[in-house]
This record gives structure tokens, sequence and C-alpha cells, in this order.
């Protein structure tokens, strides 16, 4: 039995007070609430403090990076462990920003895959399709292409324990979101691919959808069968609206 998980991913957002008053207040919003797994990822910078403002609460820890070395002469680097140390247990990876603005490959996100799993953490796989490539009709190959790369190095079992965000590219921070079909049918085919490999991972594996996820949309999106919540940006930044989503889910 799958349940939702609704994770916020606050990028390059925050400050020492931010952190503390949006965590004071996603408490407030969400305390009596069950059913729905909830995390928050804000910047690195911010894990240790944050871990401490959600000490006690039902929100997990989560980070937005993480890099493929265990230690050493690596400037500006997190590992996994050190995430683990700070008490962060969902790390995305493949976000198309990192993949864009970093060049960061299927295969290197892969190996960010593994690392994970190496560390006992739970990966965020993050794929998803450009604007062109959706036109071109070339969503279900894409998603498919980055699915590959895991599933073909790690295996099937590696997505036991851990997360897939579909993200169409053109549907983040765009405010124009996925409709509920167009992103059932892309979650369908995910649930379906890896069914190729393993069925019983298959069922079980979380996908969530994200892309202009808000407190308008979200209960929609949350009806179709294979969308097991939300990877949100820009409303996870404001707690009434996160808490919106939360409760949809
Ligand atoms: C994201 O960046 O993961 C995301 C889904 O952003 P937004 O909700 O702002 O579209």
């Amino acid at each position: 039995m799958r349940h939702p998980l609704v994770m916020g991913n606050w990028k390059l957002n925050g400050s020492t007070l931010m952190v503390n008053e949006l965590i004071l207040a996603l408490r407030k919003e969400l305390s009596g609430v069950t059913g729905c797994g909830v995390a928050i990822a804000p910047p690195a910078i911010y894990l240790d403090q944050a871990k401490h403002a959600l000490a006690g609460s039902r929100i997990d820890l989560g980070a937005q990076n993480v890099d493929v070395n265990l230690s050493g002469a690596f400037t500006g680097e997190a590992s996994a462990d050190m995430l683990k140390d700070v008490g962060a247990k969902y790390i995305i990876i493949g976000h198309s920003e990192r993949r864009t603005y970093h060049s960061e490959s299927d295969e290197f996100i892969a190996k960010k895959f593994s690392v994970l799993k190496d560390a006992g953490l739970i990966p965020v796989l993050c794929i998803g399709e450009s604007e062109a490539e959706n036109e071109a009709g070339e969503t279900k190959s894409v998603c498919a292409r980055q699915l590959d790369a895991v599933l073909n190095t790690l295996g099937a079992a590696a997505f036991e324990n851990a997360v897939i965000a579909y993200e169409p590219i053109w549907a983040i921070g765009t405010g124009k979101s996925a409709t509920p079909a167009q992103a059932q049918a892309v979650h369908k085919f995910i649930r379906e691919h890896i069914a190729k490999q393993d069925a019983e991972v298959a069922k079980q594996v979380i996908i969530q959808y994200g892309g202009s996820v808000n407190a308008a949309n979200a209960a929609e999106l949350f009806t179709q069968p294979d969308i097991d919540g939300a990877l949100v940006g820009g409303a996870s930044l404001k707690a009434d609206a996160f808490a919106v989503i939360v409760k949809a889910a």
C-alpha cells in the first residue's frame, strides 16, 4: 500500500529567520494531519538548523543535492554521509535545474542514486521532458531514458524505498501545471516501465508529480490513481499553501 509524499523544494531561498518562521508556521498548519508523508528540502546550509526546528514534528528533512564522492578534495560539495549526519532522509537528484545549469547527465545522476542507496538515504529521482520534447511527442522516451540510467545499472530493486518525481520542465515554475489526465498518463507509463523488470517494486514505488502544484490544483491531481503526492517548489515557501497541498494528498 503506497502512502503519498508531499515534499517542498525550497531551492535557493531562505535565511536563518525564514527557516525558523516557516517551519514554525508549517508545524502549526500541519499538526494533527496524518496519512501523508511530508518533507521539506531547505538549502544545505540550513539543514542543521531545520533539523532542530523540526524536532518532534512529523515533517521529515530532505536535501536538494548530493555529491557522488564520499570525502576528500571536492571543494563545495556535501556527501551522502554528511546529509545523513545532519538528519536528511530524502535527497532530490536529477532536478531539471541541476541537469541544465550543472550539465548533470543521466549516468552521473544514476551514480548519485547509487551513492544514496549505499548510505541508506531515499533518492527522489526527478525526471521529465522539456517543452520541445513534449511537443515532439518524446515525453515517454525521455522518461524511459532517464529511468533506464538507473534501471540498467542498479536494477529495479533500487527503486524499493525510492521516490520518482515526474516533473515536466515546461511546468516547473511557470504556473502552467500538467493536467491531471496528462500527468496520470505519464505516471502510468513510468509504473509500467518499472513493472517490466519488477511488478512488485513498480506497485509500491512513490511517483510524485511536480510542476506548478498549488493550493488550487493539488486536489484534482491527487485524484489520479498513479499520482502519489507532489514535489512542490514555489508553493512550498508559503505555509498555508503547502498545508492545503498536504491535506489534499
Ligand atoms: C520544482 O522545482 O521541483 C517545482 C516543482 O517547482 P514549482 O512547484 O515552483 O513549479
